[in-house]
Order: structure tokens, then C-alpha cells, then sequence
């Protein structure tokens, strides 16, 4: 499992969550228009929730409909497969 971040963080990246993460697993790219969660390397503590002002990070099990392609958007960030 790992947490998944969703599209109110684009164009936001309040980076929040980067400062509470406990394996630094976060991450942010100039090219990219919103934040990304290495899903290999999270551990699935759920510290980066709580602090998100928008309400975009959600355990990968309950991401709203609506924003379910993010799931892969965030797989692919990593060049990784989403399952
Ligand atoms: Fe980091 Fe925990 Fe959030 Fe995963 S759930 S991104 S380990 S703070």
C-alpha cells in the first residue's frame, strides 16, 4: 500500500507533507505541476494527511473516484507500473 496524492495539490505544493514524512518519500520536481509519493519507498504511516491545507493525499485503497487516475499518475512519476 502506499499514499497517493491527488489533483487539488496541482499548482498548489504546499510541501506540508514533505516536512512531515518520516522517510523523506515526498517529492517535488520543477516540471512537475503537483507533488508525488514514491509508492516503493512510503510506508504508509498516514503523517502526510492531516497536514495537506488542500486534502489531496489519500491511502491508494481510498482515493475518491473522481481521482483515480492519479493512482498511476503517481506509479508513472517513478517510471514505475501501476498495479
Ligand atoms: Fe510519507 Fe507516511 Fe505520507 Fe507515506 S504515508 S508519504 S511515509 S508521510
Amino acid at each position: 500500500m502506499t499514499y497517493i496524492i491527488t489533483e487539488p495539490c496541482i499548482d498548489t505544493k504546499d510541501k506540508s507533507c514533505l516536512e512531515v514524512c518520516p522517510v523523506d518519500c515526498i517529492y517535488d520536481k520543477d516540471e512537475w505541476n503537483q507533488l508525488f509519493i514514491h509508492p516503493e519507498e512510503c510506508i504508509d504511516c498516514g503523517a502526510c494527511v492531516e497536514p495537506c491545507p488542500v486534502d489531496a493525499i489519500f491511502a491508494d485503497d481510498e482515493v475518491p473516484e473522481k481521482w483515480q487516475g492519479f493512482v498511476a499518475k503517481n506509479y508513472e512519476a517513478f517510471d514505475l507500473e501501476a498495479p
